[in-house]
């Protein structure tokens, strides 16, 4: 039995199973941002529009541009609501870094397009780790259980 090959570059081999369920080796995957799926977080019901049950399922992702001169280098990565600042410890003080998104983002987001009328739901495929901090700029906010806005 062959190991499979990236079908995006057609030359490297898929040897992991991250890369074999993206269908795309890590030197291509980073790239162009690509991650495995991770499990679904929405609950099996139907679209709260339109009622049909068919839907894509999509990890977005941000795309952007950095320009240095006459290069033009396109950015892709997967949407996190936010990331962990890293920073360079100096001897007397310390120097933020800039943002490496897959590294650091926090709370990954998935959509949901439903198929019968294209409204689209965000969820958070892991909620439970966003930190609430204001270096993330994260709050915690609770309404309670009862009709008023306070408990
Ligand atoms: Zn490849
Ligand atoms: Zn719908």
């Amino acid at each position: 039995m062959t190991t499979p090959r990236c079908e995006l570059c057609n030359t490297h081999q898929l040897s992991t199973d991250a890369e074999q369920a993206m269908r795309a080796c890590q030197v291509c995957a980073d790239r162009i941002g690509l991650i495995p799926m991770p499990p679904s977080r929405r609950p099996r019901a139907p679209c709260d529009r339109c009622n049909k049950s068919s839907f894509i399922r999509v990890i977005p992702r941000e795309h952007s541009t950095t320009r240095v001169g006459d290069g033009n280098a396109q950015v892709s990565a997967p949407m996190y609501v936010t990331h962990m600042p890293d920073t360079y410890r100096g001897f007397f003080s310390s120097e933020v870094k800039p943002v490496a998104v897959e590294e650091s983002g926090i709370g990954l987001l998935e959509v949901y397009v439903c198929r019968g009328c294209g409204a689209t739901e965000w969820y958070c495929v892991d909620v439970e780790k966003i930190p609430i901090d204001p270096h993330l700029m994260t709050e915690l906010i609770e309404y309670g259980d009862g009709d008023g806005p306070y408990r």
